[in-house]
């Protein structure tokens, strides 16, 4: 989706307009350290310019007058011009590199610090493999870009300038020819630029897909070593390396077309200039030092020329990647910020849906009307089939999504009225998706309260039940966890998680029990480390362990975004509704008796 809201917008963007925002954004800042270049460039670039003048000294006084005071004097400014232009050109590299350190640095902030800040529905919508990819690659897009146009105007142009300026000096009438021959080459060159952003567009693209592929391929090796895809997902990969590798090939040619163009040109201005020369010599007595002073002006013109007349299309190239960065910088929160967010005040944290409509852009309306009540310091379950919503009912409490109608209340005060960093503080989540950050064992018990003691978080974990398992662990509570702590359990992840949270305090806990079965004795761990999560607080929890029903003092029946039943396990029973029916289905296996925690396999 975000790939074909780029081509629309690429189309409508101008790039000068798009040059223009960049530079008063973020390169109008670099200015100081830019001037400082482009000074530096101005004496290489006269340096240069006062060599090729010198040339002419040198043929008229040396090499036909013979003067040999004049030899060491020229071949001492010429040397001293060289050194001015090494040591010129050595300031001007690295300060351009500093530079553009530094923004490459400052667009990654900028747009890290954008991100963390957009809505779970961007995520839902944005694959990771294309925001890391974005982060990797746009914001050196915006240092590429700043940096043609610096290097560009401070230093080929200049230098250009430069010599130009001797030509005319030296031979008029030739520097005629070359002016002339010039920008014919710049409008061959502009059709070219066309072409280069689309490719570039794809370019990128192509690689966003590789990145994702790769992405998928690490989180999810153990489904593709077990149902034996990896040739599938080699040729997956495969097909996403191949497509990167043409496209780059076809930015090549194009880039490369500009060359020949220029070689052409170069070749002819080169004849035109030496017929015309050697006729001014043959028959208008003209200086041949100017004339050599000149030719030479002209070789040296030559680079800073073709680079000039590539400009563009390494500009177009660069601004494919700046003008994704300012779509994703663009993307604003879709949730209402309060004008005056008020803490929340708790009570004894009662959560209250009233008349609320909620609805996923693409799917419909999935609540309508909705009414439900948590009661404060009480433990209410969700029940109901797979997609019936409830999921998103524990996600509206935490404002992941903002509603299309009615209120949700915590202890009566509107929580879209919050500060949602004083509402997220109150509230809790542990859900199925465990998330372990690479940290040790105790930094990842104490994200969920970052100022806390390491005796609390050893509070915590004992809590959760977790103490013992992480002292055998090889550095105890300073084990690093890799990536994905693929070497835990899932009982014991679940009980990290629940130190999470017993350590966050929190009054309200949101509570998403794991589906994935474990065996009986982490089964009960994890479930006595649930119930002293819960202890006094309120506590919604998707419930799939029969404990958590029979325990629950209410008993939520959902189907399809609404209550259709509530009560508790035996009153619900004993009315044999849609819960007698959900129960014997779901959570009553025939060799479980009631106490058995044991887990149905979904
Ligand atoms: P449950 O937790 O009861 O299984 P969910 O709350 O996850 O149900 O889903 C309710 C409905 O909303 C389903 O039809 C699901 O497809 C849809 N849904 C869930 N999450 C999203 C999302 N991020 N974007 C769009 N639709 C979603």
């Amino acid at each position: 989706m975000a790939v074909i809201e780029s081509w629309r917008k690429l189309t409508e963007e101008g790039s000068v307009a798009l040059m223009r925002r960049l530079f008063s954004e973020v390169g109008r800042d670099f200015m100081p350290r830019y001037a400082y270049v482009i000074v530096i460039n101005l004496i290489v670039a006269s340096a240069t310019a006062a060599s090729v003048w010198l040339i002419r000294d040198v043929v008229n006084e040396v090499f036909f007058e013979k003067r040999e005071a004049m030899l060491y004097l020229l071949v001492i400014a010429m040397a001293i011009l060289g050194v001015i232009r090494g040591v010129g050109r050595f300031l001007a590299t690295v300060a351009m590199g500093r530079i553009g350190n530094a923004i490459v640095a400052r667009m990654q902030n900028r747009l890290y610090n954008h991100l963390i800040n957009l809505g779970i529905d961007f995520y839902d919508r944005t694959p990771s493999g294309e925001l890391v990819t974005r982060m990797g690659h746009n914001s050196t897009a915006a240092r590429d870009v700043l940096h043609i146009l610096f290097t560009a105007a401070g230093r080929d142009l200049l230098t250009l300038i430069g010599l130009v300026v001797v030509m005319v000096a030296q031979n008029p009438l030739l520097s005629l020819v070359v002016i002339v021959l010039g920008p014919i080459a710049v409008i061959g060159i502009a059709h070219l630029v066309r072409r280069v952003r689309g490719v570039a567009l794809a370019q990128f693209n192509s690689f966003a897909r590789l990145t994702s592929d790769m992405q998928e391929t690490a989180r999810g090796i153990r489904v593709i070593k077990a149902f034996n895809m990896e040739p599938t997902m080699r040729q997956r990969m495969a097909d996403a390396i191949e497509d990167v590798r043409l496209r780059s090939d076809k930015i090549v040619h194009i880039g490369a077309r500009a060359s020949p163009l220029m070689e052409i040109l170069g070749a002819v201005s080169l004849t035109v200039v030496t017929f015309i020369a050697g006729y001014q010599v043959i028959y208008m007595d003209v200086d041949p030092g100017a004339l050599i002073s000149f030719v030479a002006a002209v070789g040296l013109a030559y680079e800073p020329a073709k680079r000039l007349a590539r400009v563009q299309i390494e500009l177009e190239a660069g601004l494919v990647g700046v003008r994704l960065m300012y779509e994703l910088l663009d993307v604003e929160p879709t949730i209402e910020v309060p004008e005056q967010p008020q803490p929340l005040r708790l009570a004894d944290g009662t959560v209250r849906f009233d008349k609320v409509d909620f609805a996923y852009d693409a799917t419909g309306p999935l609540f309508r009307n909705f009414d439900f009540t948590a009661e404060g310091g009480k433990v209410t379950a969700l029940v109901g089939p797979s997609g019936s919503g409830k999921s998103t009912l524990i996600s509206l409490i935490e404002r992941f999504y903002g509603i299309g109608g009615g209120r949700i209340t915590i202890d009566g005060q509107d929580i879209s009225t919050l500060d949602t960093s004083s509402l997220r503080d109150h509230v809790t989540l542990v859900s199925q998706d465990i998330v372990l950050f690479r940290d040790t064992i105790r930094e990842n018990i104490r994200f969920g309260r970052p100022g806390a003691s390491d005796a609390e978080v050893e509070a915590a974990a004992r809590a959760a039940l977790a103490h013992d398992f992480i002292l055998r662990t090889e550095d105890g509570y300073d084990t690093h966890l890799l990536d994905s702590a693929s070497t835990l359990s899932g009982g014991q992840r679940q009980r990290l998680a629940i130190a999470r949270a017993i350590l966050r305090d929190a009054s309200i806990i949101l509570l998403d029990e794991a589906t994935a079965s474990l065996d009986t004795e982490s089964e009960h761990k994890v479930q006595t480390a649930f119930d002293h999560l819960m202890q006094g607080r309120t506590t919604i929890v998707i419930a799939h362990r029969l404990s958590t029903v029979k325990n629950a003092d209410k008993i939520c029946v959902l189907v399809d975004g609404e209550i259709v039943e509530e009560g508790s396990h035996d009153a619900l029973l004993a009315a044999d509704g849609a819960y007698a029916r959900l129960y014997r289905l779901q959570f009553r296996t025939d060799d479980a008796p009631t106490t058995d925690v044991r887990e149905p396999a979904e």
